[in-house]
C-alpha cells in the first residue's frame, strides 16, 4: 500500500481519497482552501445525472452558435481571448461536436456515471454522512414541440443502455410534480427521468472528508497551495511543491484540482485541454409548494432543485479565460430567467445565497483520467466540465484501478 497525495478537495479529490483510503492506501487529502468543497463544488445544481450524460459539444449547440457568438442567447456568453489554447479548445470542441461523436463521447460519460451509480451505492452503505441525498427523479421541460420531438431519439437510446427515460405531456408531469401547475414557461413534452438522484455537493465534501480523517486516519493539508512537482532524475515523482511551505515527499499523487489545474500547466501540459465554463446559482429557503421533483428548462438551460430545507436555481454557462473571476450582472440574468417561469425567485430575500463557480470543460466533455505523460506516478483526475458531482466516484474508481496496475 503506498503514501499517495490527493490534491484537490472538491468532489472529485474527496471521493478519490475515499475509494484510495477504502482499498488501504495512506492518504494525504491538499487543498488551497481552509475547507473541502468551496470550489467549482460548493454551489452547483445538486444533480445526480445518471442517465443525463450528454456532452456539451453537440449538433443542436452548434445550429444555436450564431446566436450564442451574436450573444442573442442569455444562458450563453463567450469572452474571445487572445490565447493558442483557447483557440486551440475551441477548433476540438467543433470537431466534437458532429452526432457521431457527441454520442461516442456521451457513451462513455454515461458509462462513467453508471460506475459513479455503482460506487455511490456502496458509499450509502459503508458511511452514515448526511448531505441530503435523495431519489429526487427529474423531469426535463422542452419548450417546443419540434425539440421534444427530437429528443426521442436520445431517449429510445438512454433506454436501451436501461436508462429509465419517459416521454410525458405536460398533464402526466403535473400528476407527477404538481407544482408544475404553475410553472410559467411553457412546456411542449416532458422527458422524466425518475431514477436522478441529487445531494449536497459542499456538504458531502465536508462530511465524507471527517469520515475517512476520523476512520482511515487520512491525513488533511488544507490552506496549503500547490504549485507544481519535483521529479527524480528517472522522471518520476519525489515531492509536492508548495507555494508557502518546503516540499513534502511523496511517491504518488493524483492531481485533481479542477479549474485550478491549468495553472500547473507547466508540470501537466495535459491540464492545457481545460477551459473554465462558469456558471451561477441562486439558492433562497425551500417554500411549501415547491418542485420536489428536480426540473431543468431545457430552452432556458436551468436546472432547479429542492435540496434538503433549500430550493436553488443554476445555470449559465460563459466561457471565459482562467480567473477572469464572475459578473455580478449575471446573478440578475440568472434571477430574471428563474422567476420569469417560478415567482418564488422574484424578490430577493435575506436568506437567499449566491455562487458562481468554473466548469473545468474540455471540448470532448470527457474527463482526463489518466498517468501524467511527464511524471510517472501522477495521475490526473481532472476536466470533469458540467458533471464532476455525478462522475467523481466513478472517477476515483478509474484511477485507483490504475495505480493499482
Ligand atoms: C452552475 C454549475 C452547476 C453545476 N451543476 C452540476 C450538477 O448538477 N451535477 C453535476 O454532476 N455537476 C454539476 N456541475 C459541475 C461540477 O460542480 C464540477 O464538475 C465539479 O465540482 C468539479 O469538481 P472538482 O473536484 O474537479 O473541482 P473543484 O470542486 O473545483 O475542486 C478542486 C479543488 O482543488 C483545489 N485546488 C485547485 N488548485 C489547487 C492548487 N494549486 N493547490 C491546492 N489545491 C488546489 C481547489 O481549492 C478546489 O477545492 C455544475 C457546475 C456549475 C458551475
Amino acid at each position: 500500500m503506498a503514501d499517495i497525495a490527493v490534491v484537490g478537495a472538491g468532489v472529485v479529490g474527496v471521493s478519490t481519497a475515499y475509494v484510495l483510503a477504502r482499498e488501504g492506501h495512506r492518504v494525504t487529502l491538499i487543498d488551497a482552501a481552509g475547507e473541502p468543497g468551496t470550489c467549482a463544488s460548493a454551489g452547483n445544481a445538486a444533480q445526480l445525472s445518471w442517465a443525463y450524460g450528454d456532452a456539451m459539444a453537440s449538433p443542436t449547440l452548434i445550429r444555436h452558435l450564431p446566436a450564442i457568438v451574436l450573444g442573442r442567447d442569455p444562458a450563453f456568453r463567450i469572452s474571445w481571448q487572445a490565447d493558442p489554447d483557447f483557440l486551440i479548445w475551441g477548433l476540438r470542441f467543433l470537431a466534437n461536436a458532429p452526432a457521431a461523436r457527441w454520442w461516442a463521447n456521451t457513451r462513455t460519460i454515461l458509462d462513467l456515471a453508471a460506475a459513479s451509480r455503482r460506487e455511490l451505492a456502496a458509499l450509502l452503505v459503508e458511511t452514515d454522512i448526511s448531505f441530503d441525498y435523495r431519489l429526487a427523479g427529474k423531469l426535463h421541460l422542452y419548450g417546443d414541440a419540434a425539440s421534444f420531438r427530437a429528443a426521442r431519439v436520445t431517449v429510445d437510446r438512454k433506454n436501451t443502455l436501461d436508462l429509465d427515460q419517459r416521454m410525458l405531456n405536460r398533464e402526466t408531469a403535473e400528476e407527477i410534480e404538481p407544482a408544475l401547475r404553475r410553472y410559467q414557461g411553457e412546456i411542449a413534452g416532458v422527458v422524466y427521468t425518475p431514477g436522478d438522484a441529487l445531494g449536497d455537493a459542499a456538504a458531502y465534501c465536508r462530511a465524507l472528508t471527517t469520515h475517512l480523517v476520523r476512520e482511515y486516519g487520512m491525513i488533511t493539508l488544507l490552506g496549503r497551495r500547490v504549485c507544481g512537482f519535483r521529479t527524480a532524475k528517472n522522471g518520476r515523482l519525489c515531492a509536492i511543491r508548495f507555494l508557502d511551505r518546503e516540499d513534502i515527499a511523496f511517491d504518488c499523487a493524483v492531481l485533481a484540482a479542477g479549474p485550478g489545474a491549468p495553472l500547473l500547466s507547466h508540470d501537466v501540459p495535459e491540464a492545457r485541454a481545460i477551459r473554465p465554463v462558469r456558471g451561477y446559482s441562486l439558492t433562497i429557503p425551500l417554500a411549501v409548494g415547491a418542485p420536489r421533483v428536480s426540473l431543468t428548462d431545457v430552452k432556458r438551460k436551468l436546472a432547479f432543485a429542492a435540496i434538503g430545507n433549500r430550493f436553488r436555481v443554476a445555470g449559465l454557462a460563459d466561457i471565459t479565460a482562467a480567473g477572469a473571476g464572475f459578473d455580478t450582472g449575471r446573478f440578475d440574468a440568472l434571477r430574471t430567467a428563474a422567476s420569469s417561469v417560478l415567482p418564488e425567485f422574484q424578490v430577493a430575500g435575506p436568506d437567499d445565497t449566491i455562487w458562481s463557480g468554473e466548469r473545468p470543460t474540455t471540448p470532448s466533455s470527457k474527463p482526463i483520467i489518466r498517468p501524467s505523460r511527464r511524471i510517472r506516478g501522477l495521475y490526473l483526475n481532472i476536466g470533469h466540465g458540467m458533471l464532476g458531482w455525478t462522475l467523481a466516484l466513478g472517477s476515483a474508481r478509474r484511477v485507483a484501478d490504475l495505480i493499482a496496475g
